[in-house]
């Protein structure tokens, strides 16, 4: 397993600073993020945004502004002996979170490693395209947002438009991202998603159950990632990667639930995390179950 964390370049240090020096006067002088804007005010923000994007997209939408709940800790688990790298994940979480169909943001990838060697990050292959999947000798990792208990892409934002919730979702806030992507220079994982152009989705196939830290559409020129589908977990419901797999590879829950498939995987299976090294203390599980 590739163990070597990405270099941080000059040109990326001397970036970052200066994003740190904007957004330390955007925090002192500018408007309150969505993290900060009392409740009611948020309520008015959210069915202002219902209104723009049931004009823009000439359909209902709904935008959720449910919070954590309280004794949740969300969790995930992948079990690499079944994943058949069909990639059906990344395109229900396409649909799912209203990414850009063009260009393409995918928030998921999997990655084709070869049996021989092990998971091998150096040697993956993201861009496979057989006839059939899965292929002869080789199994698939498939990555997104790792979650992580201690993220270091909060850690660099120098405007606070992202953060981590109680129930574990690292999200953002669209409208105090500046673009200045310190926040992908630091993730491990490369997890997070820059729209260097205006994401583009025909109306008709716009997502309209959205959450405003989550799948509500994103303007260019910002950063964008896994949320472990806020919209639909904070309501009850499974993510829409772990419903469409055919294999039941994804599994997912509330890690602080004892009676929980989360809870039993990581009691009684081999898990892992992705670069355990750097204490970045992923809630996603890798585990092989047969
Ligand atoms: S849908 Fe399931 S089997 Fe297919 S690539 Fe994703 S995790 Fe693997
Ligand atoms: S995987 Fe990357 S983007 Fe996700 S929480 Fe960890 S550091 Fe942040």
């Amino acid at each position: 397993m590739d163990t070597t964390p990405e270099p941080v370049s000059r040109r990326t240090f001397a970036t970052c600073a200066a994003a740190a020096a904007a957004g330390f006067v955007l925090t002192a002088c500018g408007p309150k993020r969505l993290y900060d804007v009392p409740r009611e005010r948020l309520r008015q923000l959210v069915r202002d945004m219902e209104r723009e994007y049931s004009s823009k997209y000439g359909k209902d939408v709904t935008v959720s502004d449910a919070g954590p709940q309280p004794g949740v800790l969300f969790g995930y688990a992948l079990d690499i002996s079944r994943c058949i790298g069909c990639r059906r994940c990344v395109y229900a979480c396409v649909e799912e979170n209203n990414q850009s169909r063009d260009p393409q943001v995918h928030w998921i990838r999997v990655l084709q490693m070869d049996k021989a060697h092990g998971v091998d990050f150096a040697h993956a292959d993201e861009y496979y395209e057989p006839e059939l999947v899965p292929e002869d000798g080789k199994f698939y990792v498939p990555v997104q947002c790792q979650q992580c208990e201690d993220p270091p892409c909060t850690k660099v934002c120098p405007t606070g438009a992202t953060w981590k919730e109680k129930d574990g979702i690292v999200v953002i806030d669209y409208d105090w991202c500046i673009g200045c992507r310190c926040c992908m220079a630091a993730c491990p994982y490369g997890a997070r998603h820059f729209n260097w152009k205006a994401p583009s989705i025909a109306s008709k196939d716009v997502n309209p159950s959205m959450h405003y830290l989550g799948n509500r559409p994103r303007p260019k020129g910002v950063v964008e990632k896994c949320t472990f589908c806020i919209q639909r977990v904070r309501a009850g419901r499974y993510p829409a990667c772990v419903e469409v797999c055919p294999v039941g590879a994804r599994k997912f829950g509330n890690l602080l639930d004892p009676d929980s498939e989360i809870r039993y995987i990581i009691e009684h299976k081999r898990v892992m995390v992705l670069k355990e090294e750097l204490n970045t203390m992923p809630k996603f599980f890798y585990f092989y179950a047969t």
